[in-house]
């Protein structure tokens, strides 16, 4: 065997990313907009300085490698510090999502059996009412606001430590990080990240036709740090030297300010944070600032959202992703051919999930397990593998993957022959029409498209002769007053007209999950008796 004359001994871990922001991009701002309004400008340096303070401090209280501490939090500067400081102690950093209900909040904290939990004032209500249940967390440690609580504030916890702090040994294969899937069957279930399959992703997110990070982009992510990994960005701009601007508030138009004051150029966010942005964009008025890179994912990107968006010279950037894969699964990029697109053309390319980025495969397989052919029409159950791809959920006896490390997603979609992939659905969503299927997701974006709706779900209900048809929920702008009719007329061109639902039903508003997708579970659950008023009519 002839081994290879290059150094063997350097570790991907993902303190050498904080390391490199430090050595290489110290000045890039780290600008925090905190829960009480307070703005706080900081830097890559202290964040580094201030992770090996809170590193030493967690050493300190005596937690050991591989022990998990627990965050309930959202973006913020202390947030962001705890990802490097968890790492550098050898610790897993668990990002607990605060929209969860308390059981499965009590039932996660208990199965990961975090020791240490790191929580902001806005949640310390749930802190409060869940204590009693926790008995693996010995401490909790409050990240904002004041003293009044009785809660230890990480200010004053990290800053009895001096920061002269190594950090402890890790091998790249050590986990570092743990996130829980939102669970839409039974209890959630772990995805346990490696220092090295975090430290592949960072790299794999500056790619042009990724997130096209550079040390010149300011990153707003509006994507929670407790949603899959922040999809990678916390790590990426590290590794771009990226100025990292972070609200505690989901308020829209704070948002736009600070995209509009900090000259934010790249951000991340589901759908539904876009069209709260819009919703407050038509009432106020304002304008994009400097963005120039919008990425959306976590569910379908409606077409009337790419639209708006590129039609104010933004690139949209539709990625597909899942917590089991660090998340990055694909991203739409700009491909080859792009310029000589008319712009129906380029919207329905970026209407459609994108490509792999290098490290990543995808396959798509029929009910027994036959290999899909990339045809640009045949759909079946999505399966994934690759570099930061799960193998196996945290402490489960059985891999999740199978022997060839393939991951079946639970998604249906459609490749085509570029290696564009579409998502036409969730598998339990899909909405099976005499044999065929209906994109449900196809039905909700082309409804997006009609003025006068701010939101649709279209859910299948039971019929005697098709077994099931469409109905669709509908949510009105502000001030419209669309009709059925109207929506009915704008779909005709847009899908099959058998796709066409069979009933139109106006609702306040349509159920989301904790990271903001639309709840199909509880919608299929409470219309799963629906009988039709076509039928009744009928008989
Ligand atoms: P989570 O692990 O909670 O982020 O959920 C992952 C799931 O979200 C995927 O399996 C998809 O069903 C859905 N999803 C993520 N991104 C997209 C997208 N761009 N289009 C459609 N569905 C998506």
């Amino acid at each position: 065997m002839l081994i290879g004359g290059m150094q063997l001994d350097q570790q991907l871990v993902t303190t050498a990313l904080v390391d490199h922001a430090a050595r290489e991009h110290g000045a890039r701002e780290i600008v925090t907009l905190w829960a009480d309004g307070v703005e706080e400008r900081s830097n890559w340096s202290a964040v580094h300085h201030m992770a090996r303070q809170m590193a030493a401090a967690l050493v300190r209280l005596g937690i050991k490698k591989g022990d998990r501490v627990a965050t309930l939090a959202m973006n913020h500067l202390h947030h962001l510090v705890s990802w490097y400081g968890s790492a550098g102690a050898g610790a897993v950093l668990h990002t607990v999502n605060p929209r969860l209900f308390d059981e499965q909040l009590v039932y996660i904290i208990n199965h990961a059996a975090d020791r240490v939990l790191l929580f902001d004032r806005q949640f310390a209500p749930i802190v409060e009412r869940l204590k009693p249940q926790l008995p693996t967390v010995e401490h909790f440690i409050q990240y904002d606001g004041q003293g009044d609580l009785g809660y230890r504030l990480f200010r004053d916890w990290i800053a009895a430590e001096d920061g002269h702090f190594e950090w402890l040994p890790i091998d790249e294969r050590d986990a570092c990080g743990l996130c829980y899937t939102s669970g839409t069957t039974g209890n959630p279930k772990g995805v346990l990240y490696q220092h090295r399959t975090n430290v592949l992703h960072a790299y794999a997110l500056l790619q042009p036709d990724v997130f096209d990070m550079a040390s010149r982009s300011n990153v707003l992510p509006v994507v929670p740090m407790f949603h899959a990994n922040a999809w990678g960005l916390p790590y990426g701009c590290a590794a771009a030297g990226a100025k990292m601007v972070m609200s505690a508030t989901n308020d829209a138009a704070a948002l736009w300010r600070l995209i509009r004051n900090e000259k934010v150029t790249h951000s991340a966010g589901v759908p539904t944070v876009w069209l709260a942005m819009f919703a407050d964009m038509d009432a106020n008025g304002g304008d994009y600032g400097a963005l120039k890179h919008v990425v959306i994912g976590g569910s379908a990107a409606p077409r009337a959202m790419i639209e708006r968006l590129m039609l104010n010279n933004i690139r949209v950037a539709h990625a597909w992703g899942m917590t089991e894969t660090s998340p990055i699964g694909t991203m739409g990029a700009m491909p080859h051919g792009w310029d000589d697109m008319s712009f129906d053309q380029q919207v329905d390319m970026v209407a459609k999930q994108g490509r792999v980025p290098f490290g990543v495969e995808l396959r798509t397989v029929d009910d027994d397990d036959v290999v899909l052919p990339r045809d640009g029409k045949t759909s079946g159950r999505l399966q994934v593998r690759g570099l930061w791809i799960v193998q196996r959920y945290f402490q489960a006896e059985h891999d999740a993957a199978d022997l060839d490390g393939w991951f079946d997603t639970g998604d249906v979609a459609i490749l085509h022959p570029d290696g564009v992939m579409q998502i036409t659905d969730r598998a339990k969503d899909v909405i099976k029409s005499g044999g065929e299927w209906i994109s449900s997701i196809e039905l909700e974006n082309a409804a997006m498209g009609c003025p006068g709706v701010a939101e649709a779900a279209a859910v299948g209900v039971p019929h005697p002769k098709w077994d099931e048809r469409p109905i669709l929920l509908v949510v009105r702008k502000a001030g419209s007053d669309v009709s059925a009719e109207q929506i009915i007329s704008h779909l005709s061109g847009a899908v099959a007209k058998w796709w066409l639902p069979d009933e139109i039903k106006f609702v306040d508003d349509l159920p989301h999950t904790a990271t903001g997708k639309l709840l199909k579970r509880q919608l299929r659950d409470a219309y799963k008796d629906y009988r039709l008023a076509s039928l009744d009519a009928a008989s």
